[in-house]
C-alpha cells in the first residue's frame, strides 16, 4: 500500500514559494546585477527544462495529436503589417497619471485594487474577517491601503457590480469611475487625470536609415495569416486545417508586476484554425463532449455577477453558450492539456468575454483562468476571430487569401447582365466610359431591371457622385437576363485561435504544485508531475567510494537509454539533504545506491510526495521507475511490484 500524504498542513506561503524559485534559480530578474528592469525575467536551468517540457506536452496534445501544421515566423514585422491588422491603432492598455507626481498606473488596476481595498476593509468592519489574512489579502493590503470602514450595502452592490464588469470598461468610463468614486494613486493619495491610451507595442526600424518602421510582435498570429496561401497549399486546398506556433513575443506593459504574470517579453503557443464559415463542426467533437468545465458566461457577468457553473463542453455548445463546436473542441482539450501538466482543476475555469471586451471582430471567446495568489489570471485566451485577419490583409495588399472549393453541384442561376458596346460607349463618353461602367456595375439586380425597363423605352440617365448626368441608349448599352453556372465557390476562412502564455502557465503550475512537509515548514517541495517534472529521477550515491562507480554508470546509462532525464546527486550532504534540496526541483523519484547495490545489485526508489521508500533488483526498479515516469503506471502499482524497504532488507 502507498501512503497518503497530507499536503494542506501549512498554509500556502508565496513568499516562500518565491524564495526557493530564486533561489533554486527557475527565474530570476534579468539583467538583475545592473539593477534588472521590470518585466523581464530570465530562466535557469530548473526554469528552462521545466517550460522545455511543458513545450514538448504541448507540441504533442496539440499538434502531433491533430496534425497542425507548425511555424516559425519572424519577430521582427514591418509598420505596414500592425497598421493593418489594427495593432498601430488598437494595441493599447489605458493608463492614468498622478496629477502631482506624473506617476503611470494602469487604469483598469487602479480601480480593482482600490474597491477590492475598499471592500476588504468593509468585510473587516463587518466582523466577517475572522480567518487571518491570507497571502492573497496581505497582497492587496500592500497594493491599495485597507482601511477599516464600514460600507453603505448599495455601495458594496455597486462596487462588485464594476468588478464584475470592469473588463468591459473602455477608459471614458474609467476616467468617470475615478472621478464618481474618488479613486485616487494609492502610494501618494493624490488624484489622477484622464485614461490615455498606451500602445503596448515596441517600436524599431528596419535597415540603416531609420525610414522603415518595425515593431516587435506582441502576438504570434500575424505571421500565421501573412503565410495562409503557402499552408492552405500545403494542406492540399482544404479546410479545415490548423498552423501551431510556439515563439517570442513582446508587451511594454504600463506596469509589470507579479512575477512572470504580466512581463515585457514571453514565450507564447498559438494555433490558428481556420474553417469554412459555414461549417464550424470538428469531426473529434465527440471525443471531448463529456468534458466537464467550469464556466462563467457572458450574460453573468453582465448582470454584475461571479458565479460559475459546472457544464460539460457538449451541452455548452447544444445550448449556444460556446458559439460553435470548434470553439468548445478547443476549449476542452485546453482544459485537458493544463490538468495534464499539473494545474489543480478545481482551481480553473474558462470566462467568456463580454461584449465590450471583445476585440471588435471577434464573435466569441473564451479565456482559461487559473487561480493563483493574485487572482483569478487569463493563461489562455481562445476565441473566434471571424474572418477579420484574413479579410483586411487582403485587401490592403490585393492578394487573395481565400479558400476555392470544387462544389458538388454546379450552382445555377439566371442574373440580369449588362452587355456594352464598348466602341460606341468610348465614342459618346471619351474619358467619362469608366465612370459610367463602374456606376453600372455597382447596381444590385432591381437596379438592373429598372434600367432595362428605361432602356427599352428608348434612354435612361445616370448620375455620378460629383452630380454630372449620362444619357445612354440601347445603342451603347443593353441589359439582357443570362444563365450563370458556378462550379467554384470561394470564401475567406474564418479563424478559431486558441492563445497560450507559457510564463503565466508555467508560474501557476510552480504555485499549484508547492508546499511544505507537516514536520518541517522549511522544506518546500514541488509535486511537479513526472510529465514535466526538469529532472525525473535523482541517482543518489550513499557513498562517494569509488566501488560504486560502476553501478552508478551502469543505472545512468539504462536510464538514458530508456529515455528517462536523470541527475546524479553525488555531494558530500547527508541523503536527507540531498533529497530535500531535489523536493525543491520537484523531482519525483530518487534511487538510491548503497553497499547493498554492490553485493546484491540492489537499488531502493524513493517516492517524492510520500517519501516511501521500495527495494528491488536494479533491472526491475528502472523498468518501474521508466513506466512511473512514462506515466503508465502509478506509484500505488509500483508498490505492488516492488517491496517496502525498511532500511535492512535485501532482495534475494
Ligand atoms: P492575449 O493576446 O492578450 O489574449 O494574450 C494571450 C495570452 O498571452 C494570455 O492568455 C496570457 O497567457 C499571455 N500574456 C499576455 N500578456 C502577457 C504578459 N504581459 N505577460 C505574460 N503573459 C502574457
Amino acid at each position: 500500500m502507498a501512503s497518503t500524504v497530507n499536503k494542506t498542513t501549512h498554509t500556502f506561503d508565496k513568499s516562500r514559494l518565491d524564495a526557493l524559485l530564486n533561489r533554486r534559480f527557475f527565474y530570476a530578474p534579468a539583467f538583475e546585477i545592473y539593477g534588472g528592469v521590470a518585466g523581464l525575467y530570465d530562466y535557469g536551468p530548473a526554469g528552462s527544462t521545466l517550460q522545455a517540457n511543458i513545450i514538448a506536452e504541448w507540441r504533442k496534445h496539440f499538434i502531433i495529436e491533430d496534425g497542425m501544421l507548425e511555424l516559425d515566423t519572424t519577430i521582427m514585422t514591418p509598420s505596414a503589417v500592425f497598421e493593418t491588422s489594427g495593432h498601430v491603432a488598437r494595441f493599447a492598455d489605458w493608463m492614468v497619471k498622478d496629477v502631482k507626481t506624473g506617476d503611470v498606473l494602469r487604469a483598469d488596476h487602479l480601480v480593482k485594487s482600490v474597491l477590492e481595498a475598499r471592500l476588504a476593509g468593509d468585510k473587516e468592519a463587518r466582523g466577517q474577517e475572522a480567518a487571518p489574512p491570507t497571502e492573497d489579502k496581505k497582497r492587496k493590503k500592500k497594493a491599495a491601503k485597507v482601511t477599516v470602514v464600514k460600507l453603505e450595502d448599495a455601495v458594496v452592490q455597486q462596487y462588485e457590480t464594476i468588478l464584475a464588469q470592469l473588463d468591459n470598461y473602455g477608459g471614458p468610463e474609467i476616467g468617470e469611475l475615478c472621478r464618481k468614486y474618488d479613486i485616487r494613486n494609492p502610494d501618494t493619495d493624490n488624484e489622477v487625470g484622464e485614461p490615455q491610451q498606451f500602445n503596448l507595442m515596441f517600436q524599431s526600424s528596419i535597415g540603416p536609415t531609420g525610414q522603415h518602421k518595425g515593431f516587435l510582435r506582441p502576438e504570434t498570429a500575424q505571421g500565421h495569416f501573412l503565410n495562409f496561401n503557402r499552408l492552405l497549399d500545403y494542406n492540399n486546398g482544404r479546410v479545415p486545417f490548423a498552423s501551431a506556433q510556439i515563439g517570442r513575443s513582446f508587451r511594454n506593459e504600463i506596469s509589470p508586476r507579479a512575477g512572470l504574470l504580466r512581463v515585457r517579453e514571453f514565450t507564447m503557443a498559438e494555433i490558428e484554425h481556420f474553417v469554412d464559415p459555414e461549417d464550424k463542426s470538428h469531426t473529434r467533437f465527440k471525443e471531448v463532449r463529456d468534458v466537464e468545465i467550469v464556466a462563467l458566461d457572458r450574460h453573468t457577468q453582465e448582470a454584475g455577477n461571479s458565479e460559475t457553473r459546472r457544464i460539460t463542453v457538449g451541452e455548452a455548445v447544444d445550448k449556444g453558450i460556446i458559439a460553435n463546436e470548434t470553439l468548445g473542441y478547443f476549449v476542452a482539450r485546453i482544459y485537458q492539456f493544463l490538468v495534464n501538466i499539473g494545474i489543480d482543476p478545481a482551481r480553473l475555469r474558462f470566462r467568456q468575454h463580454m461584449g465590450n471586451e471583445m476585440a471588435h471582430y471577434a464573435t466569441d471567446c473564451w479565456d482559461a483562468e487559473i487561480q493563483n495568489t493574485t487572482g483569478w489570471t487569463e493563461c489562455v485566451g481562445c476565441a473566434d476571430r471571424a474572418a477579420y485577419d484574413l479579410s483586411v490583409h487582403s485587401a490592403k495588399t490585393g492578394t487573395p487569401l481565400v479558400v476555392r472549393q470544387a462544389l458538388k453541384e454546379p450552382i445555377v442561376t439566371e442574373k440580369e447582365a449588362a452587355e456594352w458596346n464598348k466602341k460606341a460607349l468610348g465614342k459618346t463618353f471619351k474619358q467619362d466610359a469608366g465612370t459610367i461602367q463602374k456606376i453600372v456595375e455597382g447596381l444590385d439586380e432591381t437596379g438592373l431591371i429598372k434600367l432595362k425597363g428605361e432602356l427599352s423605352q428608348g434612354s435612361t440617365t445616370l448620375k455620378s457622385e460629383e452630380g454630372k448626368e449620362f444619357t445612354l441608349t440601347p445603342e451603347v448599352l443593353t441589359i439582357e437576363r443570362k444563365t450563370l453556372k458556378q462550379s467554384i465557390r470561394e470564401f475567406t476562412p474564418n479563424v478559431i485561435e486558441p492563445s497560450f502564455g507559457l510564463g503565466r502557465i508555467l508560474y501557476c503550475l510552480l504555485e499549484h504544485s508547492f508546499w511544505a512537509r507537516e514536520q518541517d515548514v522549511e522544506r518546500g517541495v514541488l509535486s511537479l508531475p513526472p510529465l514535466v517534472a526538469p529532472t525525473k529521477v535523482l541517482i543518489v550515491p550513499l557513498s562517494a567510494r569509488e566501488e560504486f562507480d560502476p553501478i552508478v554508470a551502469e543505472i545512468t546509462a539504462k536510464l538514458r537509454r530508456a529515455g528517462v532525464f536523470s541527475r546524479i546527486d553525488d555531494s558530500n550532504t547527508s541523503i536527507g539533504k540531498r533529497y530535500a534540496r531535489n523536493d525543491e526541483l520537484g523531482t519525483p523519484y530518487g534511487l538510491t545506491i548503497d553497499f547493498a547495490s554492490v553485493q546484491n545489485r540492489t537499488v531502493t526508489i524513493r517516492e517524492r510526495d510520500t517519501m516511501d521508500q521500495r527495494i528491488g533488483k536494479i533491472d526491475d526498479v528502472i523498468a518501474t521507475v521508466t513506466e512511473l515516469v512514462f506515466g503508465n503506471i502509478d506509484w500505488a502499482e509500483a508498490c505492488n511490484r516492488l517491496p517496502k524497504y525498511d532500511g535492512v532488507q535485501a532482495v534475494e
